[in-house]
């Protein structure tokens, strides 16, 4: 079934605020088994809300509005879909009590009558109160068609969803399932993913979609069909596919992630890691702690931005005074003292240069990033050019250390068998 969005709010469009809510949505729309087809930002003008409004009831059989349902005259969401619809509103005197209690509960004083607004409903409307803030949903359902309208506030919003929306729409939406997978490659660019798995699009009742991420190449498969069992059985047979192809490329499914990865690899060996970095200015470390238990394999870091740094922390100063310090060898350097320092049996090393500005004494173009992965195995050096710009040659260098250190996991955990 067909669904739209209508993100609502000046700020929205202004840029002032990012509609993050529409992305969090999309994401949730498969699993509930909508066909998400539009989005659109549209602000706080009672003329233009109605008109996107009117548009989406008329081709969508699900369409969500988020925002606009405070207390203010500004907050205009309810009254474009009672005019769509051809209802009126009228306060629920339940919603008031609730209110009212609301506001005691709260001890903030006695509610403002503005407030009431928030109580309106049209008769084709049942509320959903709202257990995070004062803007109930309206949850609308007239010639088999639902108006859904979700509060702007992202942490409401996702409650909102989760508790009350999502359960609605399992037992509302009928007909096709629609079920994803995504593959996440790396060491292969978008077009040669896309020659290497062209065949596989031909399967019946399955799309594929190619695209680059900070972490490499994904491959998104995307599975319609009349029910879930089904839909499962095309996924896996896909997935068995794009393994067999792409092999040692494919690094994780769905939502892995590199830091995920690694420290599954590391654990599993019992490997303790240790790291020095210098352009990433602390962001492996970052990574790799944000998965709960690091502490099993991850030793520490250090960063070691100037050149009297990397050599306190062991790295050579010939090595750098010869090679420079954007340099392979300083790379490599840097992940051994990284594991002599922590005395662990893995160590990264992360040196280059971010931004277009190289450092003084440097002559690396900028966009170049060395990155060293040790294991007991042995070293493997890495170079990178990405393009100039700072936050994206920082995450990148970030994703690929990982991804870099779990393929040489990988490999010796294969020699070993
Ligand atoms: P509203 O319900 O329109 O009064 O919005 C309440 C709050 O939620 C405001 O701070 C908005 O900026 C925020 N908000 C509304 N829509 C979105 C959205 N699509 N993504 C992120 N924040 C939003
Ligand atoms: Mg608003």
């Amino acid at each position: 079934m067909k669904a739209e969005i209508i993100a609502v709010g000046s700020e929205l469009l202004m840029g002032e605020t990012q509609d993050t809510n529409s992305g969090w949505l999309a994401v949730r729309m498969p699993e509930v088994g909508l066909d998400l087809h539009t989005v659109t930002i549209v602000g706080d003008d009672l003329a233009q809300l109605t008109e996107v409004v009117q548009r989406a009831w008329g081709r969508s059989d699900f369409v969500f509005t988020i925002g606009g349902l405070g207390p203010t005259l500004d907050d205009l969401t309810r009254d474009a879909i009672a005019s769509t619809l051809g209802e009126p509103m009228s306060e629920d005197p339940e919603l008031v009590r609730w209110l009212e209690e609301n506001f005691a509960r709260r001890g903030v004083g006695r509610m403002p009558r503005q407030n009431l607004r928030q109580t309106l409903v049209i008769p084709s409307a049942e509320a959903i109160r709202n257990d995070m803030g004062t803007a109930p949903s309206w949850w609308a359902r007239r010639d088999g068609k639902t108006v859904v309208t979700l509060p702007g506030p992202p942490g409401e919003l996702m409650h909102m969803w989760t508790a009350e929306i999502a359960p609605r729409l399992k037992k509302a939406v009928t007909g096709s399932v629609i079920l994803t997978r995504t593959f996440k490659t790396i060491g292969l660019s978008e077009a040669a993913v896309d020659e290497m798995c062209a065949h596989l699009y031909d399967a019946e009742g399955m799309d594929f979609g190619c695209y680059a991420k900070p972490d490499g190449i994904y491959l998104r498969a995307v599975a319609r069909a009349p029910g879930e069992e089904v839909a499962l059985r095309t996924l896996a047979a896909a997935e068995r596919e794009a393994r067999q192809i792409l092999g040692a490329h494919l690094w994780g499914v769905d939502e892995e992630t590199p830091q995920g990865r690694v420290g599954e690899l590391l654990r599993e060996r019992g490997y303790r890691l240790g790291v020095l970095e210098s352009l990433t200015g602390g962001l492996v470390s970052g990574a790799i702690t944000e998965t709960p238990g690091a502490s099993e394999y991850f030793a520490g870091s250090v960063v070691v931005y100037s050149n009297e740094a990397k050599i306190a922390a062991g790295v050579p100063a010939d090595t750098i005074r010869q090679f420079g310090a954007v340099s392979a060898e300083t790379a490599e350097a840097m992940a051994n003292a990284a594991r002599n320092a922590f005395s662990a049996e893995c160590g990264i090393g992360v040196t280059g240069v971010a931004g277009p500005d190289p450092q003084p004494g440097e002559d690396a173009a900028p966009g170049t990033v060395f990155i060293a992965s040790a294991c007991p195995g042995g070293v493997d050096v890495q170079k990178h050019v990405f393009p100039p710009r700072r936050p994206l040659v920082r995450g990148r260098a970030v994703a690929m250390a990982l991804l870099q250190l779990a393929h040489e996991l990988q490999k010796a955990g294969v020699e070993a068998e």
